[in-house]
C-alpha cells in the first residue's frame, strides 16, 4: 500500500492555522481562560470547532446534542453556527467548568440556544428517548468519559434522524490506540469503540485525524 499522506510537523501546522483558522474572538477569549484551568487538555482544538460549525452550517442543523461540555467551546462554536430557533442540548456533570461556559454563551450571546443539563449524560438520552425525541436531532458531538462512548454512541443514534451526524472526539487519545503496552482502560474503550463503528452497517463512516482524531459517523 502506498501512504499517501502528510507527516504533519509544527511548521507545517502553523501554517495551516495562519491561512485558515478564523476564530471569532469570543471563542479565543475562551481557549485561553481555559488554558489557565485544570483539564485544559479537554478543550477542543480551534480548527476542529471551526471544522464542526462548518459540518453544522452545511447540514442546516437546528437541533444538537453536546455530550461533554467542560468549559463549553464546543457548545459555543456550534451555537454559534446555528440559526436563530437552533438549539444545543448541552450534558455534562461538572457544575465548575460548565460555569465558565455558561458565561461565555451569555457573553456571545447564544444562551438562548444552549439548554444546559446538569446531570449524567446517560440520563440527560435517556430522558430525551422517553419523551418522544428519537429521530429528531441532526447533529451530535461526543467527548465525555471515554469508557462510556459505546453507550453515548446508541443513545445519539437513536435521537438522531436519519442523515444525521455524530462525531466523536479522541478516537485516537494521543496516539495511545496503536500502543499495544497501552491497557488503560480508557485506551481499550476506545479502541474497542473504533472496532465497533468499523463494522457498523447503519452509518457511513469516516475517522479524520484532525486534532486527536474525529470520526464522522452519518445514520443511515
Ligand atoms: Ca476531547
Amino acid at each position: 500500500m502506498n501512504d499517501k499522506f502528510l507527516q504533519l510537523n509544527s511548521n507545517l501546522f502553523n501554517y495551516i492555522q495562519s491561512v485558515s483558522l478564523r476564530e471569532p474572538e469570543i471563542l479565543t477569549q475562551l481557549r485561553e481562560e481555559t488554558n489557565t484551568l485544570p483539564g485544559s487538555i479537554m478543550q477542543i482544538a480551534p480548527e476542529q470547532g471551526q471544522f464542526m460549525a462548518l459540518l453544522v452550517q452545511l447540514m442546516e442543523a437546528k437541533k444538537t446534542l453536546d455530550i461533554g461540555v467542560f468549559t463549553g467551546y464546543s457548545s459555543l462554536v456550534v451555537a454559534l453556527a446555528l440559526p436563530e430557533d437552533g438549539v444545543v442540548i448541552a450534558c455534562d456533570t461538572d457544575e465548575k467548568a460548565t460555569s465558565v461556559a455558561q458565561r461565555y454563551w451569555k457573553l456571545a450571546q447564544v444562551e438562548n440556544k444552549i439548554q444546559l443539563h446538569l446531570a449524567p449524560a446517560l440520563e440527560t438520552l435517556d430522558k430525551l428517548i422517553e419523551t418522544g425525541q428519537s429521530n429528531s436531532f441532526d447533529f451530535a458531538f461526543i467527548d465525555a468519559d471515554k469508557r462510556n462512548y459505546g453507550n453515548y454512541y446508541e443513545r445519539a443514534l437513536k435521537l438522531l434522524r436519519p442523515g444525521g451526524l455524530i462525531a466523536v472526539d479522541n478516537v485516537l487519545w494521543f496516539g495511545r490506540v496503536v500502543d499495544d503496552s497501552d491497557t488503560d482502560k480508557r485506551t481499550i474503550a476506545i479502541r474497542d469503540f473504533n472496532q465497533k463503528l468499523h463494522q457498523d452497517s447503519r452509518v457511513q463512516l469516516s475517522l479524520l485525524p484532525i486534532a486527536d482524531g474525529l470520526t464522522l459517523a452519518r445514520k443511515n
